[in-house]
């Protein structure tokens, strides 16, 4: 109930789509009355979790913030959701996001922006005032980041203890970042995709946002393993649950990628970051420079594939077994068009024409296939770092600090996220796992973020790492 009033509280965040209010309250009879007899209690029951609105949930609509699925109510859950739900967990609603989780703001959903809460603190607000002066306070607001950035919210304002995120390209470290959380992307395969409305199915993966590692490692302890709807994901079983302490970092050896040291990084994540590193000399670990050369080339890369999968797998919106439809009918190629170009905003559309583009026969092989053969390469960076004994790499999340709305949208929607995932992208091409931890509040009170970069499947141990630095 507390949760619950503070989503009420919190409305004007905009960081649910759909308050399950109904459906918590009934869980949360279900887990006291499950207490009260003494029966069985699952591992997170009558803890408070928000889904954000990319994953289907049965019964509940499932908008993925776009005009295309507006009013589609899945029949189904999403594998992740199930597994959370099997483990007592209250379902307080859907959260907002980019539409179809493409962007980096959550400021491109057709219900509207996210606010970052930390804009409403006394600390920013007081900083603000001295700087501004007379500037309009209402649209004075701070973008969350994305596109998981109403799960963030959702977390930040107390309003849940944890939130599911998706995480293509950064879409839950980048927010997590911002909001002052820890944003965790499993390795592609340790967690099932099964009713994660795909973007780009060979990156996607569930991501996890909360308020600390042990809460992080609770949820994937029990989101981790096999699932046979999901044939990417892999056998080994994981338990998790309670990370062990690591008390002594001297035997580790942490990588800084130099490529890593863009100009457009600001002044003061850079020396956050630096300032980490020389944590980690002085308490006895090895910190080596070391270099993943492909970097330059990561934007590009994933520009190329990430819209030849959107552009296929957006195919399956066509007005007739999802969610909205126009009301032409003089032919069927003009009611597809029509409900294709009302049902998607201009970020999406435009994914889908670059991404035809690079399909077309004559390109195929000079943007599909050439990018395929970068990816390869920039997956080879990693291992070769790795296989030389570097554990984890240490990295900004961001290249600053959350930006002010106004800001964020002056630049097209189309090219806007672009350099801000230059610290991300290369993560998903590559399949590894990466937590984004928070470390310190920027001078004006905003929290900033690093990134830990872990080897293929080694999550238990890089979140055992981002647990000693928390
Ligand atoms: N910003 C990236 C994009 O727009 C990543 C999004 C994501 O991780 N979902 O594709």
């Amino acid at each position: 109930r507390k949760c619950l009033s503070l989503i009420k509280k919190t409305k004007f965040l905009n960081a649910y789509i759909t308050v399950s209010e109904e459906v918590a309250l009934k869980q949360a009879e279900e887990s006291e009355e499950r207490y009260k007899k003494g029966q069985p209690l699952g591992d997170l029951d009558g803890i408070p979790i928000a889904v954000k609105d990319n994953f289907s949930t049965t019964g509940i609509e499932t908008t993925c913030a776009s005009n295309m699925l507006k009013g589609y109510v899945p029949p189904y859950n999403a594998t992740v959701v199930q597994k959370l739900l099997d483990q007592g967990v209250l379902l307080m609603g859907k959260t907002n996001l980019d539409e179809f989780a493409m962007g980096s703001g959550s400021t491109d959903g057709v219900f509207g922006p996210v606010k970052n809460p930390w804009s409403f603190s006394r600390q920013y607000r007081e900083r603000r005032k001295q700087k501004s002066r007379g500037e309009d306070e209402d649209s004075d607001w701070l973008i969350t980041g994305g596109s998981s950035g109403g799960s963030a919210a959702a977390v930040a304002a107390f309003t849940c203890f944890a939130a599911l995120g998706s995480d293509t390209g950064g879409s839950t470290r980048n927010p997590a970042a911002h909001c002052g959380l820890l944003g965790f992307k499993p390795s592609y395969g340790l967690v099932s995709r099964h009713g994660l409305i795909p973007l780009v199915n060979s990156m996607d993966v569930p991501g996890i946002l909360t308020r600390c590692v042990d809460d992080t490692a609770i949820v994937l302890g029990i989101l981790a393993g096999h699932d046979p709807k999901d044939s990417t994901t892999v056998q080994n079983p994981v338990k998790l649950f309670m990370l062990p302490s690591l008390t002594d970092v001297s035997k580790l050896c942490i990588g800084i990628p130099k490529e890593y040291l863009v100009p457009e990084l600001s002044s003061e994540v850079q020396s956050l970051w630096s300032k980490a590193a020389d944590l980690f000399e002085s308490e006895g670990a090895k910190v080596i420079e070391v270099s993943l050369p492909h970097t330059c080339y990561s934007i590009v890369c994933y520009h190329v594939l990430c819209t030849s999968e959107v552009a296929s797998n957006m195919a399956r919106f066509d007005g007739l077994e999802y969610g909205h439809r126009c009301n032409i009918d003089v032919s069927t190629e003009a009611m597809y068009a029509a409900t294709r170009r009302e049902g998607f905003n201009d970020v999406v559309r435009g994914r889908i024409l670059s991404g035809n583009f690079f399909l077309l026969k004559e390109n195929y092989e000079n943007y599909f296939i050439r990018a395929q053969k970068v990816r390869r390469l920039i997956a080879n960076d990693f291992a070769n770092v790795f296989n030389s004994g570097v554990d984890v790499l240490l990295t900004p999340t961001t290249l600053s600090d959350a930006v002010p709305y106004l800001e964020f949208v002056k630049e097209d929607n189309r090219t806007r996220s672009a350099q801000g995932d230059i610290f991300t992208q290369a993560v998903n091409m590559a399949g590894l796992p990466a937590v984004s931890v928070p470390v310190a509040l920027s001078s004006q009170g905003l929290p900033i973020g690093l990134q830990f970069i872990g080897r293929a499947f080694c999550d238990q141990q890089l979140l055992t790492i981002a647990k000693w630095f928390e």
